[in-house]
Parts: C-alpha cells; sequence; structure tokens
C-alpha cells in the first residue's frame, strides 16, 4: 500500500455551494465571542514543528497533511472575510474565497486527514490549538451541509433508532439474554444477572453498539466483573449508546439531542452514576462536552469504566490473579481518554494489577501516537485506504513491544488494532481492560468476605 489516497469522493454528493450555505460557514468564524479562534487562528508561525508529530504526514509526507497547512486553511478563510488586508488585497495576505474548491479540499483535510487525536497542539512550539481550529473547520462544514455523507449517516442512525447501527431492541434483548445465559454457566450461578431497564440501580452501564454487534463478549466481560463486584448496575434496552458521532461532524445540535436522549435514560431510571463503556470519544462527548452541549450540569455523577476497574481492583471489591495471563501485554492509550481526558493512570493500574507482563510502547500515556480510527475515520469508509496507511506508525510501535496482547479501553480503536493487526500481519490479540480483567477474576462464592490481596496500593496510582 502507497498509502496515497485522496478524497473528495463525496464530491459528487454534495450539492453545489450557494451563497447561503457559504455564509452559514463564515458564521462560524465571525463568532466575536470566539476570542479563542481568532488567537489561534492568528499565531501559527510557519516553524514546522507539528509536522512530525501527525499520523498523516509521517505515513504520508506531503505538506497538506502537515497540521499547519490544516489551520492554514481555515485561517485563510478568516483572513479573507474578517481582515482588512484580506478584503482588500487577499493576494499579499494568503487569504483565500470559501468556493467549491476551498470546501472541497477542507472536507478532504480537516474530515479525511485528522483523526482529532491532539497530538500536534502538544508539539506545537508555541501551543497553537490546532485540533480546536480543525473542530471549529468541521463546524463550518456542517453549517455548510458537507459533512461527508457517510459519517452523517452514522449520526442519522443515532438519530433515527437511538443507536448509531440501528441495531432493533428485539435483537438486542435477545443478544443480552443469551450472554446472561453465557454468563450463568461462566460463574456457576443461575442467579447472575444483566440487569436490563430496571430503576433506582446504583449504575447505568452503557454500551458502544459495536459491542452487542460485533464483540458481545466484552459484555459478557463486564457482566462478570459487576457480578464479582456485587454491584447493582443495570443497562438500558432504549438509550444504551455511549457514542456520539455527532462531536466529529461539527454539528453540535444534533450532539445535544444525543447528549439529552442519555441523561434523560439515567433520569427515567434514577440511576445514581452513568457509567460509560471502553469508548474514547463518547467518553469526551458525554461526560467532558456533554455539559456544555445541553447547557447544564449533570444531576448525577459520570465515569469510565477505567476508572471504575480501577476503583474496584484499588478497593479489593474485585480480587485477580496476574499468573492468569502469561502472554506480554501492551497498552494503546484512546486519545479522548489519555491526551484528552487526563485518564492514564488508571489503565496502568490495571494491567501491572491484572497481568504478570505488561510492557509500555514507546512513546505512551499523554504523549500517545493515535492508532488511526479516531476523529471519525472509522464511519468515513471513502477513507478506508489512508486510515489504514497511518496506523503504520502504530504498528511499527506494536510490534517493537514484542506483545501478544494489545489492550485498550475504546472499541474505536480495538477496530482499528483489528484491521491493523491483519494489515501488518502482527498476530496480536486485542482486548479491552474489561476483558482483561475478567479473565484474571479470581470468583469467590458470594457469602464470602474477600480480602483485598491486589498487588498495588491505592497510592500507586
Ligand atoms: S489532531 Fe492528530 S491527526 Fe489531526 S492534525 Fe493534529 S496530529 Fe494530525
Ligand atoms: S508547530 Fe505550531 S506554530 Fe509551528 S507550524 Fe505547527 S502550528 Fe504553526
Amino acid at each position: 500500500m502507497d498509502g496515497e489516497v485522496f478524497g473528495l469522493q463525496n464530491k459528487d454528493n454534495m450539492e453545489k455551494l450557494t451563497q447561503e450555505k457559504i455564509q452559514k460557514g463564515l458564521d462560524v468564524l465571525s463568532a466575536k465571542h470566539d476570542g479563542k479562534l481568532i488567537t489561534h487562528l492568528n499565531s501559527c508561525v510557519h516553524c514546522g514543528l507539528c509536522a512530525n508529530s501527525c499520523v498523516y504526514y509521517n505515513a504520508i509526507p506531503k505538506a497538506k497533511f502537515i497540521p499547519a497547512t490544516k489551520v492554514d486553511l481555515v485561517a485563510s478563510i478568516y483572513r479573507r472575510y474578517q481582515t482588512f488586508g484580506g478584503k482588500v488585497f487577499p493576494k499579499l495576505v494568503g487569504a483565500k474565497d470559501l468556493n467549491d474548491e476551498m470546501a472541497d479540499e477542507m472536507v478532504d483535510l480537516l474530515f479525511g486527514a485528522c483523526t482529532m487525536c491532539g497530538r500536534c497542539v502538544s508539539h506545537c512550539s508555541i501551543g497553537v490549538d490546532i485540533s480546536y481550529v480543525i473542530k471549529k473547520g468541521r463546524e463550518m462544514l456542517s453549517n455548510m451541509g458537507m459533512v461527508p455523507d457517510t459519517l452523517q449517516s452514522t449520526i442519522n442512525s443515532a438519530l433515527e433508532s437511538g443507536n448509531n447501527m440501528s441495531i432493533s431492541k428485539t435483537d438486542f434483548v435477545e443478544t443480552l439474554e443469551w450472554l446472561e445465559e453465557d454468563l450463568q454457566f461462566e460463574v456457576d450461578d443461575d442467579n447472575a444477572k444483566i440487569y436490563l431497564d430496571q430503576k433506582g440501580k446504583e449504575i447505568l452501564y452503557t454500551l458502544n453498539p459495536r459491542e452487542p454487534k460485533f464483540f458481545p463478549l466484552s459484555i459478557s466481560a463486564m457482566a462478570k466483573v459487576f457480578y464479582a463486584a456485587n454491584e447493582s448496575w443495570t443497562i438500558s434496552t432504549k438509550m444504551y449508546d455511549v457514542t456520539n458521532y455527532a462531536y466529529y461532524s461539527g454539528n453540535y445540535e444534533e450532539a445535544a439531542i444525543i447528549t439529552q436522549r442519555l441523561y434523560d435514560e439515567v433520569e427515567n431510571l434514577e440511576a445514581k452514576k452513568c457509567v460509560l463503556a471502553e469508548c474514547g470519544h463518547g467518553s469526551r462527548a458525554f461526560r467532558w462536552e456533554g455539559p456544555n452541549y445541553i447547557k447544564k450540569e449533570y444531576p448525577f455523577d459520570v465515569l469510565t469504566s477505567v476508572e471504575l476497574l480501577a476503583k474496584y481492583l484499588k478497593e479489593g471489591r474485585v480480587v485477580v490473579d496476574p499468573e492468569k495471563i502469561q502472554e506480554k501485554v501492551t497498552l494503546h492509550d484512546p486519545c479522548n481518554l489519555a491526551r484528552s481526558g487526563g485518564i492514564w493512570k488508571e489503565q496502568r493500574y490495571i494491567l501491572n494489577t491484572c497481568v504478570k507482563d505488561f510492557v509500555e510502547m514507546t512513546p505512551h500515556g499523554l504523549d500517545n501516537i493515535c492508532c488511526g480510527g479516531g476523529g471519525g475515520q472509522l464511519a468515513m469508509s471513502e477513507y478506508n485506504e489512508r486510515r489504514l496507511a497511518i496506523g503504520k506508525l502504530k504498528a511499527e510501535q506494536i510490534r517493537a513491544t514484542g506483545a501478544k496482547i494489545v489492550a485498550t479501553p475504546c472499541h474505536n480503536c480495538v477496530d482499528q488494532l483489528q484491521q491493523l493487526n491483519v494489515t501488518f500481519k502482527l498476530g496480536i490479540k486485542i482486548m479491552t481492560l474489561g476483558e482483561i480483567v475478567a479473565d484474571s477474576l479470581i470468583l469467590e462464592k458470594k457469602s464470602e468476605e474477600k480480602p483485598n490481596i491486589n498487588k498495588l496500593e491505592i497510592k500507586a496510582l
């Protein structure tokens, strides 16, 4: 694969821009209250230091893939319509018209060549918030009706059916019923349950629809952990989807609708906490962006399942034997959890507790390299070849560790890593952290008091 794939495949599907659409796009740049945007649009000093931080430029070394080039697309339009110099002598100041050609280039680079991983931001010499500018560019395209059809259809599925894969309630319930039978067999207890639509539980647990559709065993794994922890929990059959692809499209009205539905279901089922399944962007969209989308604070607690698993282990609510997983394990940090959300110690605590041989990738944690599946890339099939090409860096990192298992707390990352496994012949197994904990569990009889024999102390976090 040469990695050279050119987008614009959606061009034929898009209506030509009208003046009205152009104005809707420009409105994003004329928002006077957004001082942050104006500052970051005007700050780039073209030093080029961000280039090598980006998986796109690394895999496909063309100038258009440098993060600063993506910023400049938006900045050049800003200069054209919002500055005196850009209005009077545009060529002299690098100002450009927002026209069909420019809009197509924006779609190709801002949607098709950015995973919104944020690594370039931490590598920028002066701290330009590149991913914020790219998000604003996506918002402009969304206002102009130019979100790629593939990404928009994923959002439409969520809006129309309640989950982004349009899984029917019948199929969902049937899947969970056989998973419950499986759980009862696995733990040898007919009272083990996967609770559905129960009111007043401690936890409303969400899922990524990829789980019931493609990876049901990750649901079983968490059910087994909840059983071991003697947790009070339930899943909603109405609104269980943790994802929010409108976060990627830049349509914040749609993002708010999806957020509000989950909010309403936590309230409806009177749960004390909403626990977000292993999903990087879903966690970011609901936990950190959600209150801004719906313009109110949550009256319930929200935490990721990574934090919950670490808490169970720290408190001795579940007991594990690290000898059960003998293979070398490495960790892929989802960008939205680690770099953007600051959740990176918890997954290390879990792995250091649950497996015998844990090894880090280089680099990792806050400076991790994106797997290439973020930013909505997995939904935009027209960029598949490019997406797999940029996964080369991650594949090389994994191979260098010699690990046989790659753990990652994100189903989007799981999907991308599965595809990299095949493309780059890595010979690895990809697991969620819930699966790692479930596989290392020591199940005890419910009546017995469980001592905390987990190896690490709370202070290790
Ligand atoms: S956010 Fe990530 S993918 Fe996007 S330009 Fe920056 S480094 Fe590249
Ligand atoms: S590192 Fe920052 S200042 Fe330098 S080119 Fe990239 S965005 Fe511009």
